[in-house]
């Protein structure tokens, strides 16, 4: 039965979201929030209500010009002259400041994208701890010292060592689906290196960028070092990926938008880091816990409601342990409790609009057309929001498009397979243009990192899955990207390497 929608699912939010969401948001270019030259705006709707929740300035091509162009002057000005140590200082600031609003952060990304409490809360948290591990690595960036070879110098005694340099002025692009988190992993190594940024937020989630922007003001930050642009991707983000002034694109999204920023990158060859699709492979071998995998399984699929990229949505369930295994993962649908973020009990969203939801549903519609058994869910629950139970498919051969194509929704499809040759699993796996995830479930030491060290992805898991952290770095093999973020390595995406050798 339909039910009205209310405000926020009748549930009440800070004082200072509902200040935050009444107001008109500009773009923040070279210090200064101003609405789009064109004067175009856009509106964020909550996911579980599909209610309006705010209205936002929407940049195009030539709002995205004078932010490339303030991002440019602060580069080489103000920036480029504060010491390390005050950089560092300026984000441990940051970090204080997101932790003093932590609770409006957690509730604009459970209002704007519908996340569940526990979610939003862990993701506010964990950005927290990225500006400080950040802050932190600031004073370790350094290069090494050698001497160089003596036709070099003509046999003068000489000294070679290496400057670590930001990379420059850097383009931000970031998709919906952990709004606040994928722009901090983004924004607080790019800083830490000294790099000026635009950043341009996803349509459907522009509100968390904003409120980080006036932190970032309010730490003190020089005018132009972030400057924040909404817009549509056709118009804004294209036009970031193909200005000339932009040194670096560092982009989270979809691979089919992926192979456009690599496209548009080649007019000044500027460097791209992509985290893009995946479709992570979950093996669970007869010798599997099955206690464990039923709920590690399960979460390894529908955490997020399925709607992040590293999700296990192709699984492969060993015939021996397979009816076991089904009946234990449809069990632990039932701890599932699908309703407004803003509910602690409510640990399942909904998916991000309309057309999403379609689209998943479709996925499933030609899954059972093609073959696949429904074991549960499949169907849009009757009330306002868009809200898809988690689904689970059998019967699912490795040709279907719901084995193949990344669905981002609460989708799983199982495989059932018979043999227990590692070569024959791995290769069953690796059978995907996506490498970013996946997960090995066997009692096994020998059987799980023979697995491991087969299976060609950015991060492989035994017996858990999707362990993502500030310092376990994270991207894709094959088609799910270039480089990796978080860690050290996601510091170094932001860096160059300049090799200075003097005559003494
Ligand atoms: P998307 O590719 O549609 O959009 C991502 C961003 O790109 C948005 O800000 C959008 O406005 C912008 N954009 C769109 N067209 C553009 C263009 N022509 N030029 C420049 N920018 C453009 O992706 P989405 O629907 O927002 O997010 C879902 C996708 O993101 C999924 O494929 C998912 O796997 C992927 N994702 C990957 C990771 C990862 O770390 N690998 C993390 C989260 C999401």
């Amino acid at each position: 039965m339909s039910r009205e929608a209310t405000p926020f699912d009748g549930h009440s939010v800070s004082a200072a979201t509902r200040s935050f969401l009444s107001e008109r948001h500009g773009l923040l270019i070279g210090g200064q929030w101003r609405p789009s030259l064109s004067g175009a705006t856009l509106d964020s709707h909550d996911p579980a209500t599909e209610l309006h929740l705010a209205t936002v300035a929407s940049g195009g091509a030539a709002d995205i010009d004078m932010a490339v162009t303030a991002a440019h002057r602060a580069f080489t000005g103000p920036w480029s002259r504060l010491k390390a140590r005050e950089r560092a200082g300026l984000l441990v600031r940051l970090a204080r400041l997101l932790e003093r609003d932590a609770e409006m952060f957690t509730e604009l990304e459970i209002l704007d994208n519908g996340m569940p409490r526990f979610i939003a809360g862990l993701t506010v948290s964990n950005c927290v701890e990225m500006f400080d591990y950040y802050a932190s690595a600031i004073l370790r960036i350094e290069g090494v010292t050698t001497t160089p070879p003596p036709h070099v110098t003509a046999d003068a005694e000489a000294l070679t060592y290496t400057l670590r340099e930001p990379v420059g002025v850097v383009g931000l692009i970031v998709p919906w689906n952990v709004p606040v988190s994928t722009l901090t992993l983004k924004l607080a190594p790019a800083l830490a290196a000294g790099c000026t940024v635009v950043v341009k937020p996803a349509e459907e989630t522009p509100l968390s960028a904003i409120a980080l922007g006036r932190l970032i003001q309010e730490a003190g930050f020089p005018d132009g070092v972030v400057n924040i642009v909404n817009g549509p991707g056709e118009s804004a983000g294209a036009a970031l990926s193909t200005h000339a002034l932009i040194d670096k694109i560092s982009f989270t999204g979809s691979t089919e938008v992926g192979r456009k920023i690599v496209q548009a990158a080649a007019g000044n060859l500027k460097k791209v880091s992509l985290e893009l699709g995946g479709k992570s492979p979950v093996v669970v071998m007869p010798d599997a816990d099955l206690e464990l995998a039923g709920s590690g399984v399960s979460m390894a699929t529908f955490f997020l409601q399925g709607q992040n990229c590293m999700a296990g949505t192709r699984i492969f369930a060993h015939a021996s342990i397979h009816d076991e295994l089904v009946a234990r993962l449809e069990a632990f649908t039932g701890f599932f409790t699908l309703g407004h973020g803003l509910d602690p009990a409510n640990n399942f969203g909904p998916l991000i609009g309309g057309a999403h939801a379609g689209r998943v549903l479709g996925h499933v519609d030609r899954a059972l057309n093609d073959g696949a058994t429904l074991v549960t869910g499949g169907a849009k629950l009757d009330r306002p929001g868009h809200f898809v139970p988690p689904t689970i498919l059998t019967d699912v051969r490795t040709d279907m498009a719901v084995f193949r194509d990344e669905i981002f929704g609460p989708v799983m499809a199982i495989h059932r397979f018979e043999t227990e040759d590692l070569e024959q699993i791995a290769a069953m796996a690796n059978d995907s243009v996506y490498g970013l995830s996946g997960s090995v479930w066997t009692r096994s030491l020998s059987t799980a990192h023979k697995l491991v060290s087969r299976i060609r992805s950015g991060q492989v898991s035994i017996n858990c899955h999707g362990a993502i952290a500030t310092n376990i770095p994270f991207g894709g093999y094959k088609q799910s990207g270039w480089g990796r973020e978080f860690g050290r390595e996601g510091l170094d995406a932001y860096l160059e390497t300049k090799a200075v050798t003097a005559r003494l």
